[in-house]
């Protein structure tokens, strides 16, 4: 199923939806651990899950083994994230094959951060220099067969702060063919909101899907934002640094912060939450809990891909 139509069915019906964002771990048994978790927060519903390309050999070969695990096994609509660092067209083709193959139909087509022993990101020979070059390639190679994704940046990317000249960029990567935006983690949802006002000032109108990081520790919270250089409402300081010591507290408040964050972005409109997961299952499912979410016997869990039940999953 393409995400177009999940979001469009969220809109249409009203009903809120999610899905969860996981990387490739580092080692064999992280995976296992992690397919385990996987099969696990199944059962929380999310309507896709979104798999990170790590730039790389094997990191990236079991981004599309990661695809085909979720995809065939454990009954899961997989995005698959592409990359263009370290990349020439054919490794670029090879993982469009394995992601054909695996049944997957979504990519979140992207450029890449730059290689960790490098400070500024270079294309490769042969390769692919922005993420809009990558969206007109799959069109071109695949036609339909697979729904485009790209990024957005409510507060500035790493080598860009110009706002107007990212809102440009957007909409260069849309006019190529991309049908929906997943945005870099925010906290800070007045700002969001004025920004999805400007995207839509600038003529795109392609659905935009926030992305939500949960709080699990208050150290793994402030690193993330201060790497995102997002910003962090005062209040939001105010409430977590009295208790940092205290794990189970932070997420208790940061929970409430996280699903009061959410509530304001539905009531704006917006239907589908994106959540990254950071491979971990309880401050996701604390805010899912929070906003009343979790299937339960009167809302019963309903996005099975049809052949999970018949493998012996279910
Ligand atoms: P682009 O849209 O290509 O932009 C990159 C830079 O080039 C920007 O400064 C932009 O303004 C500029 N630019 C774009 N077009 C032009 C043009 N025509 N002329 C001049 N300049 C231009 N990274 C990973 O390595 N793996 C992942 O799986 C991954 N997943 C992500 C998921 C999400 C939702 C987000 C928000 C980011 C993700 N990233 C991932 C990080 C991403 O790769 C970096 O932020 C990267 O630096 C920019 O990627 P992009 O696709 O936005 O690039």
């Amino acid at each position: 199923m393409h995400i177009k139509d999940v979001l469009a069915e969220a809109e249409r019906t009203g009903e809120p939806s999610f899905s969860f964002e996981y990387f490739p771990p580092k080692t064999a048994q992280g995976v296992q651990n992690l397919y385990d978790r996987m099969e696990r927060m199944y059962n929380f519903g999310p309507k896709f899950i979104d798999i990170t390309w790590g730039a790389g050999g094997r990191v990236a070969e079991l981004t599309c083994e990661m695809v085909v695990q979720a995809q065939t096994y454990l009954g899961l609509e997989a995005c698959m994230h592409l990359t263009c660092t370290d990349m020439g067209e054919e490794r670029v083709n090879d993982a469009l094959r394995k992601a054909y193959k695996a049944g997957c139909t979504n990519i979140l087509a992207l450029r890449g951060d730059p290689p960790r022993d490098k400070e500024k990101w270079e294309a490769t020979e042969g390769g692919f220099r922005y993420a809009r070059d990558l969206v007109a390639h799959i069109r071109k190679t695949y036609g339909n067969h697979f729904d485009i994704g790209v990024a957005g940046y409510p507060e500035g990317c790493d080598d860009n702060q110009d706002e107007d000249l990212l809102l440009d960029h957007l909409k260069e990567k849309v006019d190529m063919g991309a049908s929906f935006i997943v945005t870099q983690m925010f906290y800070d949802v007045d700002n969001f909101l004025r920004w999805v006002g400007r995207v839509r000032e600038r003529g795109i109108t392609v659905p935009i899907v926030p992305g939500i990081m949960p709080i699990a520790t208050y150290a793994s919270f402030l690193r993330r934002a201060n790497h995102m250089k997002c910003k962090i409402p005062d209040d939001w300081l105010a409430k977590l640094e009295p208790v940092k010591n205290d794990d189970v507290a932070v997420r208790d408040i940061g929970k409430t912060l996280v699903a009061d964050m959410c509530r304001k972005i539905l009531a704006a409109g917006i239907r589908h939450l994106h959540f990254y997961t950071m491979n971990l299952a309880q401050a996701t499912r604390m805010v899912l809990e929070e906003l009343d979410w979790l299937p339960s016997p009167d809302r019963p869990l309903k996005q099975a891909l049809p052949w999970k039940q018949s493998l012996g999953f279910g």
